[in-house]
């Protein structure tokens, strides 16, 4: 069983350290094929990933990066759709399913409204530099992180 999985991937090309374990058992997958490492280019980045990269006529391309080199790997398989969400649900692959569409009326138009707000503590305008005192209206920029500016530099 093991050889036969192991056959699954091509070795046309050397395989990137801590890539082939990720190979292997991408060929337990029923759906996959093959799986086919391609080149090696040397990277300079860090951490360990395989993303997916696109689909294509015989299956997915994927990349893969351990830290100093990155090389891709193609999955060969009649069923990409189920295969790429396998390997995402196995945590081989990072990939997101696409965000559902967003009805039209709900985009807004124009630019993106600037809430005002009343400073809780003195900090520095973030367009300018200079400081702004607390108890002074501000606008809050930003959606997650925060960041405050002068209501007349935020406007330009
Ligand atoms: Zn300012």
């Amino acid at each position: 069983m093991k050889k036969y999985r192991a056959g699954k991937i091509k070795r046309e090309h050397h395989v990137i350290e801590r890539v082939w374990p990720v190979l292997e058992r991408m060929a337990e997958c029923e759906l996959i094929a093959s799986i086919i490492p391609g080149p090696i280019s040397p990277l300079n980045a860090r951490g360990f990933e395989v993303t997916f990269q696109r689909f294509t006529d015989t299956g997915l391309r994927l990349l893969a990066k351990n830290g100093s080199a990155v090389q891709e790997v193609w999955v060969v398989t009649d069923a990409k759709d189920a295969a790429l969400h396998w390997l995402a649900g196995q945590g081989l692959v990072d990939w997101q399913p696409e965000p559902p569409p967003v009805k039209k009326a709900a985009i807004p138009t124009g630019p993106e409204p600037l809430k005002t707000v009343v400073l809780p503590s003195d900090m520095a305008c973030e367009v300018c530099g200079r400081p702004m005192l607390a108890g002074s209206r501000a606008v809050r920029l930003g959606r997650k992180q925060y960041t405050y500016a002068h209501v007349r530099c935020a406007k330009e």
